[in-house]
């Protein structure tokens, strides 16, 4: 058997979190840690946690599995069992605990949404859309694939410290996503809007973000390209 521990707590009810000690079968091994958490919640109806698509596209699942923030859905539990001998999930760190794994991303989205990602155009609309040279496409690789599941920005220090102020690498990201987008023409309000000392200059590039970006994605880089991108603006 496969020694399992999850973090459990149910405001309704408990006093206080406690983690829970449950066991799979060993043949859960070689399955994902979202298969293992089906399993258990067969056996334990109570359990909460989010999931969606089961493949590492919707971004519901991100917990912390054994100290590392990851998707459930697409981290083995073989994976997780390379550091210790038992399997330990916990929610979202930095994220205030709704139920269980279930984690309130308010805030997230808050920050999310103060880069304003969308574009924003002042020329008048054209006939029919806005064309891109494939190299100009090109430049948001690497950015537009983040799937907003919160793993960087609840797995960075300075977003625990400073959670309202500073931005958080995934919005940083998706900030650049669009300061790079030829179409926008925003691109100096947007760095104007950065260049307090918190909102970006609060990163400190331990990388923590880039380390647990289940789409292999780099914040901390982008985060670089921003601050690059404020020198050439000057
Ligand atoms: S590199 Fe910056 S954004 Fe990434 S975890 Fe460290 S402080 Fe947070
Ligand atoms: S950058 Fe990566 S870890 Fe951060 S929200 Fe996007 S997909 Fe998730």
């Amino acid at each position: 058997m496969v020694s399992v521990e999850i973090y459990r707590y149910n405001p309704e009810v408990d006093a206080a979190p406690y983690m829970q000690t449950l066991s799979l079968p060993e043949e859960f091994r070689v399955r994902m840690v979202l298969d293992a958490l089906e399993y258990l919640r067969v056996q334990d109806p109570t359990l909460a946690y989010r999931r969606s698509c089961r493949e590492g596209v919707c971004g519901s699942d991100g917990m912390n599995i054994n100290g590392k923030n990851a998707l459930a859905c697409i981290t083995p539990v073989t994976q997780a069992l390379s550091t210790s001998n038992r399997l330990v999930v916990r929610p979202l760190p930095g994220m205030p605990v709704i139920r269980d794994l279930v984690v309130d991303q308010t805030l997230f989205f808050k920050q999310y949404e103060r880069v304003m990602p969308w574009l924003i155009t002042v020329d008048a609309n054209p006939p029919i859309e806005r064309l891109q040279t494939p190299q100009e496409r090109a430049r948001l690789d690497g950015l537009y694939e983040c799937i907003l599941c919160g793993c960087c920005t609840s797995q960075c220090p300075s977003s625990w410290w400073n959670p309202e102020k500073y931005l958080g690498p995934a919005a940083l990201l998706q900030s650049l996503r669009f300061i790079l987008d030829s179409r926008d023409q925003a691109r100096d309000a947007r760095l104007e809007s950065m260049q307090d000392p918190f909102s970006l200059f609060r990163c400190r590039s331990i990388g923590n973000c880039t380390w647990v970006c289940p789409k292999g994605l780099n914040p901390m880089g982008a985060i670089g390209r921003i601050r690059l991108e404020l020198l050439r603006k000057e």
